[in-house]
């Protein structure tokens, strides 16, 4: 048997993210969206390593791809992991395709070991998260949850492609999308690993976090009508200047969302004429509104929007509230959450729980099985840049977790079934 250790299945997978980022449709950055030419790439890469550790592989219809380690048990369930490969315009080369690259090495680790395990381990690449394409995100997810909406067929992306036309350039057939459905097979749970995406592993000096859901969001559109006017020639005391009303109602958004422990972010703001000499007349802006706890997110959203009315009432503008967002928080699985916080103290770290404030494809494959979450620390928390960056002890860490959560989780599981296979712990 050969063997590597650990920092060297983890340097392999830094270098295999590397590799992946030279699958891009531009030239100055990242940039990898669902059903391109790089994105068929970027598969074929992913199945050639995959294939290598004696993985079964396959594209779906919705061009996920697929890779399967496969159990000699007859009728064996299936424990699924991975994430998505796709990226954002002058995106990073981490998130996303480390959920993709590590479990790859988990298999690697599996089968030098000579551990065959009882039920199916599935590796999946997610085609499309990010939704930069077409403009609908968790495409790949939702296809494979069972929750494709017939309606997407006829998105567009900005070349006017369809989504319908897209799929069949890809290779598949839009008609024959539901074959990627897993949602009638026997799947005992998804688990995620991704970089966080935010700063707390730094601040706390950890390389992971056990992911406790991932947050509920709601979107609006605020539009304020006051009346447009000569800078110069309408008096201080005569004005019904929109920006003013809005600047006073976006510092309401801040206050309001730390009195009632969400987050909230004006993110967007078009005022118009947006003129230097003339009075706003009009402001339309954004409020994202994130927790992890449904209910603590309506309470706020509904101050929110008391607060606001009252704001133009007083100060006598238009307004209106449209809403153009709305997702319900996602719990992880609590007894996958045991497993993995288990996992993270038999590696020899102090097990933290977070909560996740962006979405992920978790929040779909949860229509379909248990899921859960592992976030690995990334510098300054940036993501969605190309200064998005990981290290390899870092990587040589989750590697790891994931190995002792397998361990753990093939210990439970035979428990429950009474076969015998074991994977001792390491750290
Ligand atoms: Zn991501």
């Amino acid at each position: 048997m050969h063997e590597m250790s650990f920092s060297q299945y983890a340097q392999r997978v830094y270098a295999r993210c590397d590799a992946l980022a030279l699958h891009s449709q531009s030239q100055e950055g990242m940039d990898r969206r669902y059903l391109t030419k790089e994105h068929q790439m970027a598969n074929a890469q992913v199945a050639q390593w995959m294939q290598a550790t004696g993985m079964h592989t396959w594209v779906d219809s919705a061009g996920n791809q697929w890779g399967r380690l496969k159990s000699d048990v007859e009728d064996a369930p299936t424990l699924m992991m991975g994430s998505h490969i796709d990226t954002v315009p002058n995106g990073g080369i981490y998130d996303g395709i480390l959920g993709v690259v590590l479990p790859i090495s988990l298999v690697e680790y599996l089968v030098d070991q000579d551990i065959s395990l009882p039920f199916h381990l599935d590796i999946v690449a997610f085609g499309d998260e990010e939704g930069t394409r077409f403009g609908t995100t968790l495409l790949g997810s939702r296809a494979i949850a069972g929750t494709w909406d017939e309606n997407w067929k006829t998105l567009e992306d900005a070349q006017g492609i369809s989504l319908e036309e897209a799929i069949k350039r890809f290779g598949s057939d839009i008609e024959s999308i539901h074959t990627a459905s897993r949602l009638q097979e026997k799947v005992l749970g998804f688990i995620e690993t991704h970089i966080e995406q935010g700063p707390v592993l730094e601040a706390q000096d950890l390389p992971v976090g056990v992911v406790s859901g991932i947050a509920g969001a709601n979107r609006f559109q605020i539009t304020v009508k006051g009346s447009a006017g000569h800078a110069g020639t309408v008096p201080m005391n005569m004005r019904n200047d929109a920006l003013v009303v809005a600047s006073e109602m976006i510092a309401a958004v801040q206050e309001i969302a730390q009195e009632t422990d969400v987050v909230a972010t004006v993110g967007r703001i078009h005022c118009s004429p947006n003129a230097v000499n003339v009075i706003p007349g009009k402001v339309e802006f954004s409020i994202d509104v994130r927790s992890e706890i449904d209910a603590r997110r309506e309470t706020a959203v509904n101050i929110l929007r008391q607060v606001l009315n009252k704001i133009a009432i007083r100060r006598n503008v238009d307004f209106k509230w449209q809403v153009t967002h709305g997702a319900k928080a996602v719990l992880c699985d609590p007894q996958l959450q045991h497993l993995l916080t288990e996992a993270v103290t038999a590696s020899d770290y102090r097990p933290i729980t977070l909560s996740s404030g962006a979405g992920h494809d978790a929040m779909a494959m949860a229509n379909m099985c248990p899921i859960a979450m592992l976030f690995m620390r990334c510098e300054r928390g940036i993501s969605h840049h190309p200064d998005e960056a990981i290290t390899v002890d870092d990587v040589e860490a989750t590697l790891k977790v994931l190995v002792n959560f397998m361990s753990i989780y093939l210990k439970e599981y035979q428990q429950n079934k009474n076969t015998i296979m074991s994977l001792p712990f390491v750290n």
